[in-house]
């Protein structure tokens, strides 16, 4: 029988598979829709979201929430992740091996809800997903195909309000991705439907099969 969320959940809630383990509070493994259209990635739990157990609930997460009910959305109708679901001490990056490590969760996350769009916040979502190594300035701004769907990358909420907020300088590019995630999402539905997600290793073995893209084509897509 195929797992739900909430098995994957439970299974990823006593996850001692790399070395963040011993030093969280909670796993952080995702919050919202099972069945979301839209599917949004961060970078990993900070303070605030390590001791509550819930993705994106400090002041970067605040300012997702205003963004998504700009857009007219809630956070109960979209699916809220990260890369990493552990909290890394003193919110330093994530690190290669625990990428690597951590990140199976959400390619089942992504298997599990079929979202028709991934928003990826900030570098560290969009080089997982889009396997690139162009940065989120370069990145933002544009709809990008992937297995089917669409992945939209745009600033990490974090880098916005370390920017100035709503008075720096990427606010109004922030609000600009955030119309393009909705126009994307009302655009009429593709005929015939996407494909599913495949597993992990299916999708490891499509990403090899392609020819790499060279960065600077990236910008045509
Ligand atoms: N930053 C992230 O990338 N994720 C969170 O959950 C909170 C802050």
């Amino acid at each position: 029988m195929t797992r739900t969320l909430l098995d994957v959940a439970q299974e990823a809630s006593t996850c001692t598979k790399c070395r963040l383990a011993t030093t969280r509070t909670h796993v952080v493994f995702g919050v919202g829709s099972p069945d979301a259209d839209v599917l949004f990635i961060g970078e990993a739990p900070g303070m605030h979201e390590d001791k509550q157990g819930e993705p994106f609930v400090g002041a970067a997460g605040q300012l997702l929430t205003r963004m998504l009910g700009d857009i007219g959305l809630t956070r109960e109708q979209v699916y809220i992740a990260n890369i990493l679901k552990c909290r890394p001490p003193g919110n330093r990056d994530p690190q290669e091996d625990e990428i690597e490590t951590c990140t199976p969760w959400l390619v089942e996350q992504m298997s599990l809800i079929q979202p028709q769009v991934i928003v990826t916040l900030g570098n560290f979502a969009t080089k997982f997903v889009l396997q690139t190594q162009t940065g989120i300035t370069r990145m933002r701004g544009s709809v990008y195909p992937w297995h089917g769907r669409k992945v939209i990358p745009t600033f990490h909420p974090a880098a916005i309000l370390r920017g100035g907020g709503e008075k720096g300088r990427q606010f109004g590019e922030l609000q600009e991705d955030f119309a393009l995630i909705k126009r994307t999402l009302t655009e009429p539905e593709p005929s015939p439907p996407p494909p599913p997600v495949t597993s992990l290793v299916e999708l490891e073995r499509e990403v090899a099969e392609q020819p790499a893209v060279p960065d600077d084509q990236l910008e045509l897509f």
